[in-house]
């Protein structure tokens, strides 16, 4: 095991009794990434795996894109109390990402069905983490959380983690991962179970959904340029002045593992803090396709808050460090994996894009 461990000794095995009589051995050091079979946990578990960590994942569903690099994969709902339990045996270090989540659209209609299997996974795996005596839990907030009022024009300034407060923020999702961070905060306060809570502002890049209605906008905008011809329209919702930030994965996962060695304490923004617009998204996203596009606004569709941009400046005390990849970079990446993904769906023809005229 290489990272924060790599000073200790491997933590001996222990062992405790647990409900009628059942025998479970703790604190064998495996890591656990939940939600492992989505965008993040993917790309997490074969960061932990690249760096010689035991890497056990759990998901409902294993990852739809390529295969996992986990030691060991369980399907398991988490919703379910004997679940957690399970995923939890032997487990050290936990890295929290599994949600009911998707983008603007999703997360504006399923309030309900989000608020409430969110709640049942994130309290039965804090839960289960304290009762099987994991050490250090990581757990993905979002920039959701921050107040609606502080987010009503493009030219936002950007959000820094004192701004959470007073709490007003996405009635739903953004309420649910706001209220798991004091709980995970009152899990160190009362057990001392070492937590630490990242705020993601907008991850994207490769092995990510692309449609089906949970991809957020780089993913939706990336699929829409690569379904229309050179010289196309697509759809874009809202009037596109909307602004954000957006963070690539590679730098999403650096950020996780670098507060997860940290002993900070507080929660923390992880995302870009170059702000734009969604017009300018679809104009990166087709210059890196190498197409003329142009934007037909839906005024109707949902397009969350009007202006998000995330403020580094604890990031970069905190962590020495701050997001590196350029926007023209990861969309291109973006972008180049969605439109091979269309094209081995039969989709697309890859060089036979009709000009639209
Ligand atoms: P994702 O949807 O790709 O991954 C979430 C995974 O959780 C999915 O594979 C899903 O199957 C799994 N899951 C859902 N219900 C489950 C259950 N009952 N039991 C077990 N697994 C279950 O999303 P992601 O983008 O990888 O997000 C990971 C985490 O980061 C989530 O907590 C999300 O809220 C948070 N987050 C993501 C972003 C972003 O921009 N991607 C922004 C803010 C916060």
């Amino acid at each position: 095991m290489v990272g924060r461990s790599t000073d200790e000794t491997s933590p001996p095995s222990d062992e405790i009794e647990y409900t009628s009589g059942v025998l479970i051995i703790v604190n064998n050091g495996t890591v656990l990434v939940t939600g492992a079979g989505g965008f993040i946990g993917h790309h997490l578990t074969s960061y932990l795996v690249e760096r010689g960590y035991h890497v056990r994942g759990v998901d409902i569903k294993r990852p739809e894109y390529e295969p996992t690099q986990a030691h060991e994969f369980m399907l398991l709902d988490l919703r379910d109390w004997d679940n957690c339990l399970r995923a939890m045996q032997g487990v050290e270090d936990v890295y929290m990402l599994a949600a009911n989540m998707g983008g603007i659209g999703f997360i504006e209609t399923y309030k309900a069905d989000i608020v409430r299997d969110n709640t049942l996974i994130n309290m039965h795996t804090l839960e289960a983490a304290r009762v099987m005596g994991a050490k250090r839990l990581f757990y993905s907030s979002s920039a959701c959380i921050y107040p609606q009022y502080l987010q009503n024009t493009p030219d936002v300034t950007p959000l820094k983690e004192e701004d959470a407060y007073p709490a007003d923020p996405e009635d739903g999702y953004g309420w649910e991962k706001l209220y798991t961070e004091r709980v995970c905060r009152h899990y160190t306060e009362d057990y001392g179970l070492q937590t630490r809570v990242a705020r993601f502002h907008n991850i994207y890049g490769p092995l990510g959904t692309y449609d089906g209605g949970r991809e957020k906008s780089p993913a939706a905008i990336s699929r829409k340029v690569a379904l229309a011809p050179d010289g196309g329209t697509i759809e874009v919702w809202g009037d596109g002045l909307q602004t954000r930030s957006y963070c690539y994965i590679d730098d999403c996962v650096e950020g996780i593992y670098r507060l997860m060695q940290s002993d900070y304490q507080q929660p923390l923004n992880i995302g870009q803090d170059r702000m734009i617009t969604i017009n300018e998204l679809v104009d990166i996203v087709a210059n890196a396709a190498g197409k003329t596009i142009y934007r037909q606004h839906d005024l109707t569709k949902p397009q969350g808050v009007r202006g998000r941009n995330s403020d580094n400046n604890h990031c970069k005390q905190v962590l020495g460090w701050s997001p590196q990849v350029s926007l023209e970079t990861g969309l291109a990446q973006t972008y180049h994996w969605i439109h091979g993904e269309l094209v081995k769906a039969g989709r697309i023809q890859p060089k036979a894009e009709l000009s639209a005229d």
